[in-house]
């Protein structure tokens, strides 16, 4: 085993560990966040265990997802329309379904492949300018409209809190997202999934109900 892989190897096991403490026994899914990482290390870490990845740009994951097919791929950034075309087929869920013609994309698509399109709908708690997702006001209307979508499946919500050094800033917006998804009990979706906590706050996002986790660079720290 290289140094590398040594590296990676304890890195998993002290984030699965950590997890594992939070959860409680609560079931919690980790998606590695692959971003910036070299393809033969997003590799290794399938072959040490990880199952499931995330990438946030369209053009970074395509030679990662052509390169590790049997992967569960998940994409979790900003989506353009021009780009849906290369991410419905591809990646079995979409974690940042934040705008109405996006979700219109998406179902054309997937219309056109005839195959389903599961996707998580982004919710901009804090209400930030610069970040994507749905204003909590408008997220009963927008699930009821993305429900009538014969090819677009909603299992669940995600959010990103304001970025802050300190996890405990984040839990309010967590707390927030964790009452909306028992809120919003919408006739044709699923809350499946509730998206949310990083590197710097999984523990905080788990401990207010979230049941998929988006990791990278505490797993992939030290790494090249
Ligand atoms: C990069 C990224 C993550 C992972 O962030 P880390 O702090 O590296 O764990 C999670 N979610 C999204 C949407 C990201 O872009």
């Amino acid at each position: 085993m290289t140094e590398n892989t040594a590296r990676l190897a304890a890195n998993i096991r002290e984030i699965k560990n950590r997890l594992q403490r939070a959860a409680a026994g609560r079931e919690v899914k980790l998606v590695a966040v692959t971003k910036n990482v070299a393809l033969e290390t997003v590799r290794s870490a399938l072959d040490l265990g990880l199952t499931c990845l995330g990438e946030n740009r369209v053009q970074e994951a395509l030679p990662k997802v052509a390169a590790l097919p049997l992967a569960e791929w998940h994409f979790i950034g900003r989506l353009q329309t021009n780009k849906v075309k290369d991410v419905v087929g591809r990646f079995s869920l979409i974690h940042s379904l934040d705008r109405w013609r996006l979700a219109l994309a998406l179902q054309e698509q997937a219309a056109r492949l005839d195959i389903p399109v599961r996707v998580l709908v982004q919710v901009n708690v804090a209400g930030e300018e610069q970040k994507g997702g749905l204003d909590p006001a408008e997220l009963q209307d927008f699930l009821a409209e993305a429900a009538r979508l014969s090819h677009l499946r909603v299992e669940g919500l995600m959010t990103m809190p304001p970025y802050s050094p300190d996890p405990e800033n984040s839990r309010p917006y967590f707390r927030e997202l964790n009452r909306l998804f028992y809120a919003c009990r919408v006739p044709g979706t699923t809350m499946r999934y509730l998206s949310m906590g990083m590197s710097g706050d999984f523990e905080v996002a788990v401990a207010e109900g979230s049941n998929l986790v988006r990791i990278g660079s505490a797993l992939f720290a030290g790494v090249n």
